[in-house]
């Protein structure tokens, strides 16, 4: 038999809880399965050492179960070749595809830390409908199954008659062909109304919206403000919140994204007690906080370092989770692709027919042309996108060069973002610095307690 050994790819938590029977418990992380895995004292230890005689001591269900969660791999697995040739394979499935549509690419607010270029355009009949020529052929295609769309802008609502116009065409060939459609959207949420969302979500198939919200009212306000320079702080979450207290989008997944960076890390709890006091603490509702970074723009005014935001986001998750905010303390899938860029799957069209592979080459200055990779006139059908310029990301990281290749999160991250690593920026999620605090979040949810929390046990 092949001895097992730790995998790289296993994170073991620094502190052992008790279980409801007043039983020890350590957890460890597999980001090759994304499992939060219970061990026993002894196991942690023999995990974390990889003594070999440990090891070896384990009974061997435990050895297979902790296999079975890829928690322990064959000495000699090439691991970082195993991950990143499933990131690969999953790049290559076919069978599903993501286009990301920009029905306009004009935005009614003008948020301070934005590095997008908005313009106004007359919307263009032709071009919308060689687009969605592009996304029928898609759904008529025998090899695909499942089609996706995201609207996103600008601000897409400022194009609701193209969405729902579209929409019913998608709607109907994913049915005339028994596939699968499905819609998700991101938006500045200023012009929602509640009849809006119910629309959304009962006629156009979308199941999924992120909106951003920077902090409460007041913050919200200054840094998120409309071009006609009135807020919509307000308006945003009373519709949010009537929309969840009335049912009226039941299977809609709201995200509610918060930028944060030094202007207003101060304000970050206040902003998630208006969030729960305002009913949003509901299971349709997500959580994501993410620190501001550079899109191409300077942002090093504001930026706040990667370390210092991770430590202050772990208090805020821990505010939000005593809130009964909803959010996902630790990754809970693996990722198949990166992103749009590195799966000739997906493509990002804008309004003027022009297809990308990277979502922020299209509205930021100066990437625009570089970032094309075809016209929608000029694809054949459902015919892939050609590749684009982050497309051979994973040679990048299985080379073992860059810091992704060495990092035990990338599983679950996938390197994040090839575009700002290009760049020279660290596109980290936070959980590279604060998993521990996470996977303690995510124990206690379980209903352990720390161990030591009521003076019981040593460590
Ligand atoms: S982006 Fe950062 S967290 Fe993600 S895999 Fe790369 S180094 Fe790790
Ligand atoms: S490379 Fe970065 S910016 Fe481009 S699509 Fe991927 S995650 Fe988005």
């Amino acid at each position: 038999m092949t001895a097992l050994v730790p995998s790289r790819y296993l994170l073991i938590g620094e502190r052992p809880y008790r279980d409801a029977d007043g039983g020890e418990a350590w957890f460890g992380y597999a980001t090759r399965s994304a499992a939060l895995i219970r061990l026993d004292r002894a196991t942690a230890a023999a995990l974390r050492s990889g003594d070999p005689d440990a090891l070896a001591g384990l009974d061997p269900a435990e050895h297979r179960r902790l296999a079975r969660l890829r928690a322990l791999v064959g000495r000699g697995e090439d691991e970082l070749a195993a991950v990143t040739g499933g990131l690969r394979e999953g790049s290559a499935r076919t069978s599903s595809r993501s286009v990301t549509i920009m029905p306009t690419s004009y935005c009614n607010m003008a948020c301070s830390y934005c590095g997008q270029e908005h313009v106004k355009a007359a919307h263009d009949r032709v071009r919308a409908d060689r687009t969605a020529r592009r996304v029928e052929a898609m759904l008529a295609d025998p090899g695909v199954d499942t089609v996706s769309v995201t609207w996103f802008g600008g601000e897409p609502l400022l194009a609701l008659r193209v969405i729902r116009e579209l929409s019913a065409r998608f709607t109907a060939a994913a049915a005339r062909h028994g596939k699968t459609y499905r819609a998700r959207m991101a938006t500045n949420g200023s012009l929602l109304t509640v009849r809006t969302l119910a629309e959304l979500h009962r006629d156009c198939a979308l199941d999924e919206m992120e909106l951003t919200v920077d902090g409460p009212e007041e913050v919200h306000d200054r840094r998120r403000l409309r071009r006609n320079g009135r807020g919509s702080f307000h308006r945003t979450v009373t519709v949010l919140a009537e929309t969840l207290a009335r049912g009226a989008a039941p299977g809609l997944r709201i995200g509610i994204r918060v930028n944060i960076d030094r202007d207003n890390e101060d304000s970050v709890t206040d902003l998630l007690n208006d969030l729960a006091c305002l009913g949003l603490a509901h299971p349709q509702v997500t959580l994501h906080l993410i620190a501001v970074h550079s899109w191409g723009n300077d942002v090093s005014e504001v930026e706040l370092a990667a370390r210092a935001y991770a430590l202050r986001e772990a208090g805020w998750l821990r505010t939000a989770e005593a809130l009964g905010l909803h959010f996902a303390p630790l990754p809970a899938a693996t990722v198949r692709t990166t992103c749009t860029a590195t799966t000739r799957s997906g493509e990002i069209v804008d309004t003027e027919g022009r297809v990308y592979s990277c979502s922020e080459h299209p509205l930021v200055p100066g990437a625009r042309d570089t970032g094309v990779v075809a016209r929608v006139a000029d694809l054949a059908g459902s015919a892939r996108r050609p590749a684009g310029a982050f497309d051979d990301w994973y040679d990048q990281v299985g080379d073992g060069g860059a810091q992704c290749s060495r990092c035990p999160i990338l599983p679950v991250c996938g390197g994040s973002c090839p575009k700002l690593w290009r760049e020279g920026h660290l596109p980290c999620p936070s959980v590279k610095f604060n998993w521990a605090e996470r996977l303690d979040l995510a124990v206690r949810r379980r209903g352990f307690t720390p161990f030591d929390a009521d003076g019981g046990g040593a460590r």
